[in-house]
């Protein structure tokens, strides 16, 4: 007996966030349930035949199917706008399971070199050895996304806007490549989240999330999904998931999906304060450059409006002002050491505001060379803001700032 009333067609983003998901059980609980059960019991051996050769529907066993993890997928399907979504145990292993469910060997990717570092080490390298070929380009030069493309070529990858830096990229654009080519586009949503930002809506054929940063939102759990249709989660990613395991835990799955019922209000009021802190920041003699996507000066500033509902995100770089590496380096020390307020870390998408040094953390196992060329030299800090009151994240960076030799 299910005991939830189905939705209505038609339905917002900020009703979908906190409505959709599996059917009730027969309690009627208002709050999802959590279903923390390895396994489920089959009415029958008959049934269970049936359910194991996929002739039916019904819950098996939690690597591949759990009612709390399918809400979560659900929910997630609905915000992006595409027919499904599967969920796994990281953002890392979202890409690994798209591209072991895409690739084979003698195959081609044309990556952005601005993608998060874990993701260039996971298709150049790893899958790299498998025999898949890469390409990794300018984020934001469409020509050379095109001019990389060979008969071999099967996806492209994107990421947008990019940390720490922020470039955006054409996602309508790259959507356009990938298709002339019979290739398909994937872009990591995670630092707009479908809050801000739903590459399906602009050509995308899958999205990876890492569920960690914004849609946990308080840095609970380590998560993460692929959104697309429901074919390519039937014919490519179900059979991988069901022999490689990458699965998503029940609880994390839990978490994440009440994070979800908080995340337009969150992206809007955290978007809201790192546009004010920018605009702060900006205005500071002790600041070289800042890059934010909000900001007037950032190179792609129309085109972030336009992709991401008119607001730059959460996350903002700033250059302090200094003479060489040594002192660039010092600097940012000086003002990341200041703050009494903001969590020292790398992580982000969390109500907490971090705060980080790329250069040293992030992007540390880079060499000097590789970091001038990616642009991330030794003063630059990293921000990810969060729902602090405004003045008080002014004050913590004044800290530093207005005490710089
Ligand atoms: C954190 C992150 C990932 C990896 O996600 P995990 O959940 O840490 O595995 C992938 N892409 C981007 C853009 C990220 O910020």
């Amino acid at each position: 007996m299910a005991a939830s009333k189905p939705l209505p067609e038609g339905l917002q983003l900020q009703t979908l966030a906190v409505r959709e998901a599996e059917a009730k059980s027969q309690f009627g609980e208002n709050s999802e349930a959590l279903y923390l059960t390895s396994s489920f019991v089959q009415p029958d051996a008959a049934t269970a035949a049936r359910r194991f050769a996929g002739e039916e529907d019904g819950y098996i066993y939690s690597r591949f199917t759990n009612p709390t993890v399918a809400s979560m997928e659900q929910r997630l399907a609905a915000l992006e706008g595409t027919e499904a979504c599967m969920g796994t145990s990281s953002g890392m292993s979202a890409i690994l399971l798209m591209c072991m469910g895409l690739l084979k060997a003698g195959d081609h990717v044309v990556c952005s070199q601005s993608v998060f570092g874990s993701t260039i080490k996971l298709i150049a390298g790893e899958f790299g050895k498998f025999g898949v070929e890469s390409t990794f380009v300018s984020q934001t030069d469409v020509a050379a996304w095109q001019a990389a493309i060979k008969p071999n070529t099967k996806l492209l990858f994107a990421e947008t806007p990019t940390n720490p830096l922020t470039e955006v990229c054409d996602i309508a654009a790259l959507a356009d490549v990938a298709h002339k080519a019979g290739a398909w586009l994937a872009v990591d949503n995670c630092f707009c989240s479908p809050a801000l930002q739903q590459p399906a809506k602009l050509g995308a054929d899958l999205i990876i999330h890492s569920g960690t940063k914004y849609l946990d939102g308080q840095g609970r759990v380590v998560a993460g999904a692929i959104c697309c249709s429901q074919q390519l989660i039937d014919e490519r990613f179900m059979p991988v998931m069901r022999s490689a395991g990458m699965s998503l835990s029940p609880f994390n799955a839990w978490v994440v999906l009440k994070g979800l019922e908080t995340l337009s209000i969150r992206m809007k009021a955290q978007s809201e304060n790192a546009m004010a802190l920018a605009t702060w920041l900006e205005a500071h003699p002790q600041v070289a450059r800042v890059y934010y996507p909000g900001l007037k000066s950032h190179p792609q500033h129309d085109l972030a409006l336009r992709q991401q509902s008119g607001l730059g995100g959460a996350v903002l770089s700033f250059d302090v002002k200094a003479q060489g590496p040594e002192q660039s380096r010092q600097k940012a020390f000086h003002v990341i050491d200041h703050t009494q307020v903001m969590s020292i870390t790398a992580n982000l998408g969390d109500t907490k505001t971090t705060i980080t040094h790329p250069a040293s953390t992030s992007h540390g196992r880079l060499t000097e060379v590789q970091r001038q060329a990616a642009g991330i030299g030794q003063g630059l800090i990293r921000v990810a803001v969060g729902l602090e009151h405004i003045d008080d994240l002014k004050v913590d960076l004044a800290r530093g700032l207005d005490t710089l030799a």
